[in-house]
C-alpha cells in the first residue's frame, strides 16, 4: 500500500479493521509504504479489502493498493509489527491538519480532561511538519521531544484501539505544552489575572482592540478585530503594509457565509483539514472595516487551525484580521525571542506558548480551484512524477520561492519561502532544502534551475557539488508543471502570462514588444509611457488619469530614457502590459506590492461589459501579439469619457480573444488539442475563466494547474519534470 500511510495512524487502523473482520494476520510500515498480511473467512477478507482505503484515517492518503493470495497460516491473532527495513521511508511526514471533530468535543467538554486545553490532538489531527526534526517520525525527532508522557497520556499512546495510540505530539494539560499571554516586555500580561487562561486573556485583549502576536502552527501571527477601523488602520500602519489586503479568521462556517460568497467547492476547501486562507468575492453586507482589503472585491477567509485559534475565536465571538507576523517583506517570526523583539514595534500583546516549532510555513491561499500559496496544511504532501527516477532537487524562481526535491517517481514540493533577495528568507530556503533532503532522503545527482543568471536559486544550484545541472527557461517550467501534475508529458501549447520570466524563445506568448526599465515593476505608469511612445507619441503630456501622480518632468525623464533605449530593456511580460493598462485608467501608477495593478484592474471590471478591444495576433515564423491597438483603443476609450471598469473589461475581453486566437494558431501548426494555461497573470479570475470560455468554444482542452500555483510557486516542480525528462544537462 502507498501514499501517505505513515504517522498518520494507518497501522492501529488496520489493527481495528482486522478485528472488526475477525482476521489474523499483520501489519507493518516499510521504505515504500505499508505492508499487511490477513487471513480468514473469504467473505471477511474480502470486505477488509474492500474498507481498506475506503475507511482509511482521515491523514491518510491512500495511491495504490496492491494484493495477492498466500498460503494460510492458521494465524487467529493480529500484531503490530516493527518496520524490519532499515531503508528511510517514503512517506514519513504528513502535513499539518486542524482539529478533528473528536477533539474538538473534547476541546468542549468541561468533563474532560483536556477541557480547553490548547494543544490536544490524535492521530488524526495535530502538528505534523512543522514539528518534525528527523526521520522516522517519533517523538524523540520532533520539537515534543522535551515533554514526557505523563501516565494517562502514555496509556492512551500504547493503547492500539486508542485513538491516541503512537500520537506523536499527544499531549495534556499535566503534562504537555503551555499558552501564555504577555506583554511587549515579555512579561506576563495583565489581562491574564487568577483564573483566566492564556486564551481567553488574549480574547479580552482583541476586544479592547488591541494588536496580538498569536503563535500558531507554522509561525506567529498577527491579529486584532476585524470590525474596529482603528485595531485594523494601527495594525497596517505598525507593519508599514499599505493596502494589501489582511486575511480573516472566523470561528465557523456560518460566519463566513456573512463575509463572502461560496460555492461548493470553495466551502470544501474552507472547512478542510488543511484549512487555507480562501480567496472569494465580498458579500456586500460583510460587517468588517473598510481597511481590511481596501476596494477589493474580495475578502480571504479562513477557519482555526489549532485547538487555540478554535479558543480565540470562540472567547473574542468577533471576526478577526489573522496576518502573518511580520514587517512588510520579512519572512513570519517563528522563534519566541525573536518574536518578541521583530514584533514589539507591531503587537501589544503575544499569545505564546512553550512548543517549539521547527519550520516556518506561512498560511496556504486559495482563489477557486486554484493554489495561490502552497504552505501549511499543504506541504511536504507528495506528488507524483513517475519520470524522476534518479535523485533530484529543483531550485526554483526567486521572488515566490520553493524548491522541488524527487526520486522513485515521487516529487516533494517545499512550503513557500518568499523573496530569496531577503537574507533571512534566503537562509531559510537553504535550510528547507537540507531538511527535506534529509526527511526523505534525496542526495541530489541533478539540479535544476532557471536560466536566469542573477536569480540567487541559481546561484545557489551552481553551488551544489558533484551533480548534474540542467537550466531550465521560466516559460518552460511553468508549462512543464502543469502538464506533470496533470500526469501528462505533452506536447501542448502553453500561454504563460508572467510577470517576469527571462527570454521568450518561440512559445506562444510573445507578446509584443515592450519597453521599460528595472523599476517598471514598481512604478507601471513608466510602462504606459514606454507604451505610447511605440504609439508614436514621442512629447506627449502627462494623461489626465495620472496627472495627480506623476509630474511632467518625471514623464519625461522616462520618455527621454524610453527614446535613447537605454536602460529599458526589451521585454515580452505580460504582467507589465497589464501594469501599463492600470496606469491609463489611473487605477494605479504605482504598486506596493507584486502583482497589485493586474489586480485591481481586474477587481474594476464591469461584469456586464462583454465588448473586447482590438489585440492583433501576428501568425509569423513566432506568433506575436500586437498590443499597440489594444493600448491606442484604450486612450481613445478613456479620452472619449469611457468608464474604467468599461476599459477593464474590455481589455480582459482582448486578451481572452487574442490568446485563444493565437493558441488555436499555434495547435493547428502543431497538430495538438491541448492548451496549458499558467503564470502570474492567470492567478486573476477574469482571465482565467474569460480565456477557458474562448479556448473551449475553440474545440480545444484547456489544462490550468491545480495542486501547484499558476505563479512561480510552481516553477520548481516544473522545472524537476523537465530534468526528470531528461533535459540537456551540463557539469564542468
Ligand atoms: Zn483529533
Ligand atoms: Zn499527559
Ligand atoms: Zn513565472
Amino acid at each position: 500500500m502507498q501514499g501517505t500511510v505513515q504517522g498518520v495512524g494507518f497501522r492501529p487502523y488496520v489493527y481495528r479493521l482486522a478485528r472488526d473482520e475477525q482476521l489474523g494476520g499483520w501489519v507493518r510500515n516499510d521504505e515504500r509504504g505499508v505492508v499487511l498480511e490477513v487471513e480468514g473467512a473469504p467473505a471477511a477478507v474480502e470486505r477488509f479489502l474492500d474498507r481498506l482505503a475506503r475507511e482509511a484515517p482521515p491523514l491518510a492518503a491512500v495511491e495504490r493498493v496492491r494484493s495477492r493470495t498466500l498460503a494460510c497460516l492458521g494465524e487467529r491473532e493480529f500484531a503490530i509489527v516493527e518496520s524490519s527495513g532499515d531503508g528511510p521511508a517514503a512517506a514519513p511526514v504528513a502535513p499539518d491538519a486542524a482539529p478533528c471533530a473528536a477533539c474538538l468535543a473534547e476541546l468542549r467538554d468541561p468533563d474532560d480532561r483536556r477541557f480547553r486545553y490548547p494543544f490536544i490532538n490524535c492521530t488524526d489531527c495535530g502538528p505534523r511538519f512543522t514539528i518534525v526534526r528527523g526521520v522516522p517520525y517519533d517523538r524523540a525527532r520532533t520539537t515534543m521531544a522535551a515533554f514526557a508522557l505523563c501516565a494517562a497520556c502514555r496509556a492512551e499512546y500504547e493503547d492500539p484501539l486508542d485513538r491516541r495510540f503512537h500520537a506523536e505530539p499527544n499531549a495534556c494539560p499535566e503534562c504537555g505544552p503551555r499558552a501564555r499571554l504577555l506583554d511587549r516586555d515579555g512579561a506576563p500580561a495583565a489581562e491574564q489575572a487568577a483564573g483566566t487562561d492564556a486564551a481567553a486573556a488574549a480574547a479580552a485583549a482583541l476586544l479592547a482592540g488591541l494588536v496580538v502576536a498569536v503563535k500558531g502552527v507554522g509561525g506567529y501571527q498577527l491579529a486584532c478585530r476585524a470590525d474596529g477601523a482603528a485595531a485594523v488602520l494601527a495594525l497596517r500602519a505598525r507593519k508599514h503594509r499599505e493596502d494589501k489586503p489582511f486575511a480573516l479568521m472566523v470561528a465557523g462556517l456560518d460566519a463566513a457565509l456573512a463575509l463572502v460568497e461560496l460555492g461548493p467547492e470553495e466551502e470544501r476547501s474552507l472547512h478542510g483539514r488543511e484549512r487555507p486562507i480562501v480567496i472569494a468575492r465580498r458579500r456586500r453586507d460583510a460587517a468588517v472595516a473598510e481597511a481590511v482589503a481596501p476596494g477589493k472585491p474580495e475578502l480571504g477567509v479562513m477557519l482555526p487551525s489549532t485547538p487555540l485559534h478554535h479558543l480565540l475565536l470562540a472567547d473574542a465571538g468577533v471576526t478577526l484580521v489573522m496576518t502573518s507576523g511580520n514587517l512588510s517583506d520579512e519572512p513570519i517570526a517563528f522563534e519566541d525571542t525573536e518574536a518578541l523583539k521583530r514584533l514589539a514595534s507591531i503587537a501589544d500583546r503575544f499569545l505564546v506558548h512553550d512548543r517549539p516549532i521547527e519550520t516556518r510555513v506561512d498560511d496556504s491561499v486559495l482563489r477557486g480551484p486554484l493554489v495561490l500559496r502552497r504552505s501549511r496544511g499543504l506541504v511536504p504532501a507528495s506528488i507524483e512524477l513517475r519520470a524522476a527516477e534518479r535523485p533530484l532537487l529543483a531550485c526554483g524562481a526567486e521572488l515566490k520561492s520553493t524548491f522541488c526535491l524527487a526520486k522513485g517517481g515521487r516529487a516533494w514540493v517545499g512550503h513557500h519561502v518568499g523573496d530569496l533577495k531577503n537574507w533571512e528568507t534566503l537562509r531559510s530556503y537553504r535550510a528547507g532544502i537540507e531538511h527535506f533532503e534529509r526527511l526523505f532522503a534525496v542526495a541530489p545527482e541533478r539540479v535544476a534551475h532557471d536560466l536566469h543568471p542573477d536569480y540567487l536559486s541559481t546561484a545557489y544550484a551552481l553551488e551544489r557539488e558533484h551533480v548534474e545541472w540542467v537550466a531550465v527557461q521560466h516559460h518552460h517550467a511553468h508549462l512543464a508543471a502543469c502538464l506533470a501534475e496533470h500526469g501528462e508529458s505533452g506536447p501542448a501549447v502553453g500561454a504563460i502570462y508572467d510577470g517576469a520570466g527571462l527570454g521568450s524563445d518561440g512559445t506562444v506568448w510573445g507578446g509584443e514588444l515592450l519597453v521599460g526599465g528595472v523599476a517598471a515593476v514598481r512604478e507601471p505608469w513608466r510602462m504606459a509611457r514606454a507604451w505610447l511612445h511605440a504609439l508614436g507619441d514621442q512629447d506627449g503630456a502627462v494623461p489626465a488619469a495620472l496627472a495627480g501622480a506623476v509630474t511632467q518632468v518625471r514623464w519625461d525623464a522616462v520618455g527621454a530614457l524610453v527614446r535613447s533605449g537605454t536602460a529599458a530593456p526589451q521585454t515580452t511580460s505580460a504582467g507589465r502590459l497589464f501594469d501599463a493598462i492600470a496606469a491609463l485608467c489611473g487605477i494605479r501608477a504605482a504598486i506596493n506590492y507584486e502583482g497589485q495593478a493586474a489586480a485591481e484592474l481586474e477587481a474594476a471590471c464591469d461584469p456586464d461589459e462583454r465588448g473586447a478591444y482590438p489585440l492583433p495576433v501576428l501568425d509569423a515564423a513566432v506568433i506575436l501579439l500586437d498590443a499597440r491597438a489594444t493600448v491606442a483603443a484604450v486612450v481613445e476609450d478613456l479620452a472619449q469619457g469611457a468608464a474604467v471598469g468599461t476599459v477593464a473589461a474590455r481589455f480582459h475581453g482582448a486578451l481572452a480573444d487574442a490568446t485563444a486566437r493565437a493558441c488555436a494558431v499555434a495547435a493547428g501548426r502543431g497538430g495538438l488539442d491541448t492548451v496549458v494555461l499558467s503564470g502570474g497573470a492567470f492567478q486573476n479570475r477574469v482571465p482565467l475563466e474569460r480565456t477557458s470560455e474562448q479556448l473551449t468554444a475553440a474545440g480545444l482542452r484547456v489544462l490550468v494547474p491545480r495542486r501547484l500555483p499558476p505563479n512561480d510557486g510552481g516553477i520548481a516542480f516544473g522545472q524537476a519534470a523537465v530534468a526528470a525528462a531528461g533535459g540537456a544537462a551540463s557539469t564542468t
